[in-house]
């Protein structure tokens, strides 16, 4: 195979919470995630020497600070695979720095796209773990799509598939950096002491146990100093949406409908506030593991 092309999905956290500061300075969280089907789209070609990284959004770095670029130099260090060429291109549609995860998606695909075009048949869980060298969200895009995540964010238990669902997504612009947001959390050392078993709500109480309890903890911190997003969240809120939420450490702030019709006129209303809008889908099954056009 010559090339391959992967479609490399956002996730939304459904559920954040920060247990404390770690002896090794990482926060302890305990975060359930979801995948949707707002893409990028990366692109790998294999060529005859040198690692070259271009990327549709000037945001996003082109050269070696792209994830995918990290990703793939990470894969042949590992594979023994040096001297070999590769052209990646990415399609940006996530937002950057959105807290949707984008850098990490590509990431993520990019490594199950070197499994496919070099052949090397690597599970997904070794994939997974060449991932979490590169970022503690990267492991959770090479899952199924639905998971809780501890720890750093890097150990993963599968949850149940979530009901089809409406999300609605807006973005104001602002650039909130994640270690900003956890910096401002006032917490001492502590070591994790679950007192809300998500496995159990979900397997027990399904979607809407789970519902009752949506919550992230980055949201009070982050809302303080940008209280557009608390304000995007109340009109949400009064839209119906359930959950409404910031997602990851924002700035994007989203809300669930079962019904299309109110998701697409909500979209409709922050759309004419001038904001980065999308009308997303929770998705079953990763798209990551279907790539395509390979010739
Ligand atoms: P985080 O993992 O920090 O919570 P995020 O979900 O908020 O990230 P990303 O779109 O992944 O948002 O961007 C985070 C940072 O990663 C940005 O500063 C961006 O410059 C950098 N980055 C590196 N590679 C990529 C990529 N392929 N796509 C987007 N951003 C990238």
């Amino acid at each position: 195979m010559e090339e391959v092309t992967l479609l490399s999905p956002a996730k939304i956290n459904f559920f954040l919470e920060v247990l404390g500061k770690r002896e090794d300075g990482y926060h302890e969280v305990r975060t359930a995630l979801a995948l949707i089907d707002l893409c990028d789209e990366v692109h790998l070609q294999r060529r005859t020497s040198g690692l070259e990284v271009k990327c549709s959004d000037p945001r996003a770095p082109q050269g070696p600070a792209n994830l995918a670029y990290q990703a793939a130099e990470l894969f042949f260090h590992a594979r023994g695979l040096g001297g070999i060429g590769l052209t990646i291109f990415i399609q940006k549609r996530i937002p950057v720095a959105g807290g949707l995860g984008g850098g990490s998606s590509n990431a993520a695909a990019t490594l199950w796209g070197l499994n496919q075009l070099f052949d090397l048949r690597l599970s997904r869980e070794e994939l997974q773990k060449l991932g979490a060298r590169l970022g503690s969200d990267v492991p959770f895009f090479l899952t199924e799509g639905v998971a809780l995540a501890e720890g750093r964010g890097d150990l993963l238990t599968p949850l149940p598939p979530l009901p089809p669902l409406w999300v609605v997504l807006v973005n104001p612009g602002l650039e909130v950096s994640t270690a900003w947001a956890f910096s401002k959390l006032k917490m001492g050392l502590t070591s994790p002491d679950p007192d809300i078993n998500i496995i159990d709500l979900m397997c027990r109480g399904g979607f809407p146990a789970i519902l009752a309890r949506a919550a992230n903890s980055l949201e009070a911190p982050v809302f303080e100093c940008y209280p557009i997003l608390g304000e995007l969240k109340q009109r949400f809120l009064s839209w119906g949406a359930r959950p409404a939420l910031m997602t990851g450490s924002g700035p994007t702030v989203f809300g669930a409908f079962p019904d299309e019709g109110i998701a697409r006129a909500c979209r409709d209303y922050f759309s004419m506030g001038g904001y980065f809008t999308a009308l997303c889908r929770t998705l079953d099954h990763n798209p990551i593991f279907k790539g395509w056009k390979g010739g």
